[in-house]
């Protein structure tokens, strides 16, 4: 089961003052290994507490796909300048993530030093989001919010992030998605949260601004893969343009099975969960997919409020047509692809609900929650050639969004009426209504439409949508005859 997620994980955080703007947290992590493999993290943190003010710390009890994420640290302590400061822990029910939150017993003085060791989710509950800490090839990978327990505090502070991989095999890594260790930086408990940590023997590409790195032995060659990865880079900064060409890391973690190809991703950087082998169902090109659309998150980023239909289904529309627009994957790949996913929206039990309906589903309804991947994928398609159309091939959707995403980056976010508005002008009077009626009612489109005719056609099928009565119209995708391997760029 694949399930493909934009990180925006975030949780509120309990607004406790424990620190004031400028102080310092720094964390370090070390590593027990036993036969190669990576059995235990262990981190050491350290802030200032403000007199008079009790610090609490904490993590999310659970996250999506890391069920048992506060139960995998263990042994807390903490120490100030007194000594050794008893603590207390309770389970805090805290929407949207409950939170295990430690309190010390008695009043800290100056600088609280916590102690604790993480135990590594295990790669049989890699298939979720990657964001807990697996590891693969000798080495471990993550996101921090699957690691650290850290300050309730919405200060800023002074981060300094290190790492020990003397443990680990020679030669290994210590890397993030903000660059080499030791990481620093001003960040607030959000930004700390939301980092790409890896370590170990990873097989590395750099080719700045791009940098790839893979652990383990995925079913494709890492090198090629992370090659792909910069190809990927330059195909999306050209094809977007608005971000220039910024900095992006790129992280494969493969672990011993089958393939979940999972990916998530955040600014700057993604993290996929790869395995040794493939699923039966999976070739090379559909890991392309996954790169490509984890990849093409750091451009399409989100509407404010996040909209899924819009940050997947243009991730996923990007993957299946321009990765082969740039010659990546022949058209023939895009083509499966654009298949499967029209299938998510078409051949759905949710074909029909409106966005508000699926929001309702459990994470774990992966038929449901990759629903907006299709209907978003099939809607940026026909957006794509009703804009060339009405400018005669002088724009593309993403030429005509590029203002709209420059404006996000100077710190005006793409609202819901900064969308329409958008969309409005870009495609005519009835394109807001089409978008209400289409995107987020549910209403079936009709033909679907692509901007690349020449190259991939639809042809209609008949399906019958799990719990539906009656047959409906759903599309295969095929390669004309007339399609040119690729579009020179
Ligand atoms: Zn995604």
């Amino acid at each position: 089961m694949k399930i493909l997620l934009a990180a925006l994980l975030l949780w509120p955080l309990c607004a406790v003052a424990g620190a004031p703007d400028g102080n310092t947290l720094r964390a370090h992590v070390s590593f027990s290994v036993t036969d190669g493999a990576v059995t235990s993290v262990h981190v050491e943190e350290s802030w200032t507490v403000s007199p008079g003010t009790p610090p609490t710390w904490s993590i999310p009890t659970r996250l999506p796909g890391l069920p048992h994420l506060a139960d995998s640290l263990h042994a807390m302590a903490a120490t100030d300048d007194a000594g050794d400061v008893p603590l207390n822990h309770t389970d805090v029910d805290n929407a949207p993530a409950p939170l295990r939150r430690w309190t010390p017993v008695r009043a800290v003085d100056g600088t609280l030093t916590v102690r604790y060791t993480v135990t590594p989710q295990p790669a049989s509950e890699a298939g979720g989001p990657p964001i807990g800490l697996i590891g693969a090839g000798g080495g471990i990978a993550g996101e921090t919010a699957g690691m650290l327990a850290l300050p309730e505090s919405t200060a800023t502070f002074d981060v300094q992030l290190t790492a020990d991989v003397s443990a680990l095999a020679k030669g290994s890594v210590a890397t993030s998605s903000k660059g080499e260790f030791p990481v620093t930086g001003k960040m607030t408990i959000d930004d700390l949260q939301s980092i790409w940590v890896l370590f170990g023997p990873a097989r590395r590409l750099d080719a700045p601004p791009y940098a790839g790195f893979a652990l383990g032995a995925p079913p494709a060659d890492a090198g090629d893969l992370l090659a792909f990865g910069q190809r990927a880079y330059t195909a999306l900064a050209s094809s977007f343009g608005y971000l220039g060409m910024p900095r992006y890391r790129l992280f494969l973690r493969a672990v011993e099975g089958e393939s979940p190809a999972t990916g998530t991703s955040e600014s700057g950087g993604a993290l996929v969960t790869l395995g040794s082998t493939f699923r039966a169902d999976q070739k090379g090109d559909y890991i392309h997919d996954v790169l490509f659309h984890e990849m093409a998150h750091n451009w399409v980023g989100h509407l404010s409020p996040n909209e899924r239909w819009f940050s997947e289904g243009l991730a996923t529309y990007v993957a299946n047509v321009i990765r082969c627009e740039h010659g990546l994957d022949a058209w023939a790949a895009c083509a499966a692809q654009l298949t499967e996913k029209t299938g998510w929206a078409l051949d759905s039990r949710a074909r029909n609900w409106p966005m508000d309906k699926m929001k309702g589903a459990a994470f774990s309804d992966a038929a449901v929650q990759r629903t907006p991947y299709g209907r978003g994928m099939l809607y940026f398609a026909a957006l794509d050639a009703t804009i060339r159309e009405r400018s005669a091939g002088k724009k593309t959707l993403l030429s005509a969004l590029a203002p709209v995403f420059a404006g996000r980056e100077q710190g005006k976010p793409i609202t819901r009426a900064v969308w329409e508005a958008w969309l409005t002008d870009a495609a005519g009077p009835s394109a807001v209504g089409t978008f209400h009626r289409v995107v987020i009612n549910g209403e079936d489109a009709g033909v679907p439409r692509t901007a690349f005719p020449d190259c991939l056609a639809p042809v209609r099928v008949r399906v019958r949508p799990p719990g539906a009565t009656a047959f409906a119209d759903s599309y295969t995708w095929v390669v004309p005859a007339g399609c040119r391997p690729t579009v020179a760029h």
